[in-house]
C-alpha cells in the first residue's frame, strides 16, 4: 500500500512542477516519467501477484553470481574440486565397474580387493588432444601402467 502512496505522491509532484515551472518542461520528460511510472506499476505488480516468480528469478541471479567462476565446467576441468563436492564417488570403482572388472591395457582381470593398487590412466594422452574427463580415463593393473 505505501509503494502506491508513494507513487500518488510522485505523481502529484511532477503535476505541480509541471504547473509552476511550466518554462523548464520539455516534452521528452512527460515520456520519461511515463515510462518511470509503467516501469513502477509492473514491478509492482510482480510483487505482490507473481512473488514466486520474482523470488526464483532473483534466487537465480543471486546464486549465479555468488557462484565461483571455477565451479562452471569443474567435472571436467578440475578433478580435486570434483572430488570435493561428491566425496563418494570412487573414480576407481566406477572405471572398474565400467571396464566388466578388468584391465584397460592387458584385459587381465583385477579383484576388486585389488582396486587400490591400480592404476589411472589416459586413453588420449592430453598432449595428444585427449580430453580430462571420465571418458578418457582407464584404469590398468600396476603391471601395465610401468609399460606404455
Ligand atoms: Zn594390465
Amino acid at each position: 500500500m505505501n509503494a502506491i502512496i508513494f507513487l500518488t505522491v510522485i505523481c502529484c509532484g511532477y503535476y505541480i512542477f509541471n504547473k509552476y515551472f511550466e518554462e523548464h518542461v520539455e516534452e521528452k520528460y512527460h515520456y520519461y516519467f511515463g515510462g518511470f511510472v509503467g516501469v513502477y506499476c509492473v514491478l509492482l505488480y510482480l510483487y505482490h501477484f507473481e512473488y514466486p516468480f520474482v523470488y526464483q528469478l532473483l534466487k537465480n541471479v543471486y546464486d549465479t553470481s555468488n557462484e565461483p567462476l571455477y565451479n562452471f565446467n569443474a567435472q571436467v576441468s578440475n578433478a580435486e574440486l570434483f572430488q570435493a563436492q561428491h566425496p563418494n564417488f570412487n573414480i576407481k570403482e566406477t572405471l572398474l565397474q565400467k571396464q566388466g572388472g578388468r584391465c584397460y591395457a592387458c584385459s587381465n582381470f583385477i579383484m576388486s580387493s585389488d582396486a587400490h593398487n591400480t592404476k589411472l590412466k589416459y586413453k588420449t594422452p592430453l598432449q595428444n588432444g585427449g580430453q580430462n574427463n571420465m571418458e578418457n580415463l582407464g584404469l590398468v593393473c600396476p603391471h601395465c601402467f610401468g609399460f606404455n
